[in-house]
């Protein structure tokens, strides 16, 4: 690890971005190289959906659609979430806030404890490039690294290089269609959030066409000078 990202109150970073821009994946680095937890509401309703929670059977749809769940239900289960004791190590959040509604919320819950968002990072990149993206990407089922048919393969195919798994999956909102839509959700109610945070005094816009590890090091070098 090198080093966490602040002696005092614990951080919290945000990655913007739209789906199949590398949030899943940089946070999972950032993870492990900054001991931030990282926060995916993306994973949080998935893990709803499969238990068959209230709020997975509300979201179910939504989800499959490529459109945003509710603020109120994703408000809910971010909330309890960020109140477990491990995210006193400083959280990551991945997919959240998707709303201007939310990012308010998110001042709230921050507030109540004294805390603010330290830095939110724009992962810029081209509508494009992301079809092709989405499209490829595929996770290990057993340790949920995530991998893709072109720019991340296996080294062996269907093996895990992380923990030798073999039980790859393919998230089901991950099609031409769907991600369509979920591009069109981003750029209405997403995308306006670069401002907010702009006008916070919080956003850093980082180029992520690039290499995976390049760009980590971009993020590894925006948690380090800007979070104090
Ligand atoms: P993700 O894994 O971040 O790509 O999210 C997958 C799907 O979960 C999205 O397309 C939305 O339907 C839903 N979702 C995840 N995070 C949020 C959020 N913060 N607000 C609303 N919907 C969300």
């Amino acid at each position: 690890m090198d080093g966490p990202l602040s002696a005092n109150a614990p951080a919290v970073v945000i990655l913007l971005g739209p789906p199949g821009a590398g949030k899943g994946t940089q946070a999972r680095i950032l993870e492990e190289r900054r001991g931030l937890v990282q926060l995916s509401t993306g994973d949080l309703l998935r893990a709803a959906v499969a238990a068959v929670t209230d709020a997975g059977l509300a979201a179910k749809a939504v989800m499959e659609s490529g459109g945003l769940v509710s603020d109120e239900i994703v408000i809910e289960i971010l909330s309890d979430r960020l109140s477990e004791p491990d995210c006193q190590k400083g959280v990551i959040l991945d997919g959240f806030p998707r709303t201007t509604g939310q990012a308010q919320a998110l001042d709230q819950m921050l507030a109540a404890t004294g805390q603010a968002v330290n830095t939110a990072i724009s992962l810029e990149v081209d509508d494009t490039e992301m079809v092709t993206r989405i499209s490829g990407r595929f996770t290990c089922g057993s340790c949920g690294e995530g991998y893709h048919d072109t720019f991340k393969p296996t080294q062996s195919e269907g093996i895990c290089d992380n923990c030798g798994g073999t039980d790859m999956k393919r998230r089901a909102d991950d099609n031409a269609e769907t991600v369509t839509e979920r591009l069109k959700a981003y750029h209405a109610e997403t995308a306006p959030l670069i401002d907010y945070y702009a006008r916070a005094g919080v956003l850093t816009r980082v180029d992520a066409m690039g290499e995976i590890a390049q760009i980590s090091e971009a993020l590894l070098t925006v948690t380090q000078t800007q979070v104090a």
